[in-house]
């Protein structure tokens, strides 16, 4: 019998014993919400408790469901009385209640290792610094497109626990940060992708390294020879973990430089599976070299759990990536205008210049969280003709780049900002918002800087096209 047999007919047989077993959720957020449905059509005892506010799109499914809760601090005495807690991913082990609940020798778990006690389908669980939600909802695309019974889980979109509350799939297509990877015991994947590994969250892991990539690697902890773990080779980090500890499940490695199972030959994605066969990018709608890499983990991840190589090829071409990813906003007099909000750091830059061959009007700035501009010096010397600073405070980004790109400007605004980069643009150019920054000097979020780029280059167009008609 296999392990994970034997964890569910344990888990089961135990739950049929504990119907009334006491199980306290800690965040009422999607992961909480999520795993108190499911504790509940269980049969569990429910109690979810959260130190914030509950958002009322969970309290009213909570009050819906007829699950006890509270707000705005935590009644220890309850959470101490749990027979099981599932934690949030956003609180830390280190955090105080729950070294007090673990003091009392509560089992403290995260909703997604809960959530996979009962899985019925297959996981695909994807990790890794960058690239996550690419990667993860290609993969998905590319499933659902082939025709499979496939469900999108994790930190995009719903939790694993809810989703498996309403129901049933094959397949289940998770993005898994290493703070879900944390909180796992039995969690077993049958595909486990690994993108890569850079410094990242190191104050959740005392500052070392080492702990992150003992993260990242809990994806492949229970996986046997049956499963796969796909890895991008290229990776460093992950290339002297691997060399360190032996995996169990089968390997498939990506590479954009050596011979791989997957591998980009300079012109073509090529694959070495049972079936040979090869990919150009562009057949898929996602460009620069870190899609290369994200659409070879996308692929193979489909191809072994069954997709055809044919209909692999058709969902390529159909594909949409979430918005503020290299997302295509209009063309405005010949000239593309570019949202890569999600760019916050500038390693993502590095990416974002590396996908575009034309000459560039690049915008940047925001909150700096000690960029090192040395990294993206020479591509931005040879693309950037005018650089326009968006930010409160753009020092930095003006003395650095002072003598390496001819034009620069400074707005706060985003309507100036778009009607400035039509200016200093030529037919066949690209604007490109790619922060290397934060948003939170001017904006909400992100989301909130892409979606207000958006508008402002729509209604730019709009504007545009009113003139000359
Ligand atoms: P995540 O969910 O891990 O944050 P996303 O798919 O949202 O990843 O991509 C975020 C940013 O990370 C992208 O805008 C891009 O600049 C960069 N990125 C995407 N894929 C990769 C990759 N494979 N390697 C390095 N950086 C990447």
């Amino acid at each position: 019998m296999d392990c994970r047999d034997f964890t569910r007919d344990f888990i089961i047989s135990d739950f049929e014993i504990t119907m009334s077993k006491r199980v306290i959720i800690l965040g009422g957020g999607e992961s909480g919400t999520g795993a108190a449905l499911l504790a509940k059509a269980k049969g569990y005892n429910v109690f979810v408790s959260d130190k914030g506010t509950i958002k009322d799109k969970y309290r009213d499914e909570l009050i819906r469901n007829r699950i006890e809760f509270e707000e705005g601090g935590h009644t220890e005495e309850k959470l101490l009385t749990a027979s099981l807690v599932i934690k949030s991913p956003g609180i830390p082990d280190k955090a105080e209640i729950i070294s007090k609940i673990k003091a009392r020798n509560i089992e403290v778990i995260d909703e997604i290792e809960f959530a996979f006690r009962f899985i019925q389908g297959k996981a695909i669980a994807i990790t890794g610094t960058n690239g996550k939600t690419t990667t993860t909802l290609l993969t998905y695309h590319l499933l659902k497109s082939a025709g499979f019974s496939v469900a999108l889980a994790g930190n995009v979109g719903e939790s694993l626990a809810g989703k498996i509350a309403h129901g049933n799939h094959d397949w289940y297509v998770l993005e898994i940060s290493s703070f879900q990877l944390d909180g796992t015991k039995t969690f077993k994947p049958a595909i486990g992708v690994l993108l890569n590994i850079t410094p990242d969250h190191l104050d959740r892991y005392d500052y070392k390294i080492e702990n992150y990539v003992a993260s990242k690697f809990r994806l492949i902890q229970n996986m046997d020879t049956a499963g796969h773990f796909i890895y991008y080779a290229d990776d460093e980090v992950i290339a002297s973990e691997l060399r360190r500890q032996k995996p169990v499940p089968q390997l498939v490695n990506i590479s954009l430089k050596s011979e791989a199972k997957a591998k980009y030959d300079g012109k073509r994605m090529c694959f070495s599976f049972d079936e040979s066969f090869e990919i150009a990018q562009e057949e898929t709608t996602l460009k620069g070299p870190h899609n290369l890499i994200n659409t070879m983990a996308a692929v193979s991840a489909a191809y072994l759990a069954g997709a055809k190589v044919n209909a692999i090829k058709e969902g390529l071409k159909t594909f949409k990536n979430a918005p503020h990813r290299l997302e295509h906003v209009a063309t405005i007099n010949g000239v593309d205008f570019i949202n890569d909000s999600k760019a916050t750091n500038v390693d993502s830059v590095i990416y974002a210049l590396g996908s575009y061959d034309q000459p560039l009007i690049w915008i940047a700035g925001g909150i700096d969280k000690g960029n090192d501009y040395n990294v993206v010096k020479d591509p931005v010397s040879k693309k950037v003709k005018a650089l326009i600073c968006l930010g409160t405070e753009n020092e930095k980004l003006k003395s650095f780049f002072g003598g390496v790109v001819k034009h620069i400007h400074e707005t706060q605004s985003v309507s100036a900002l778009v009607r400035m980069a039509l200016q200093e643009a030529q037919p066949g150019d690209v604007v490109l918002l790619s922060p290397a920054c934060a948003s939170f000097d001017l904006f909400k979020n992100y989301e909130d800087r892409g979606d207000q780029f958006r508008k402002a280059v729509l209604e730019l167009k709009k504007e545009v096209e009113n003139q000359l008609a």
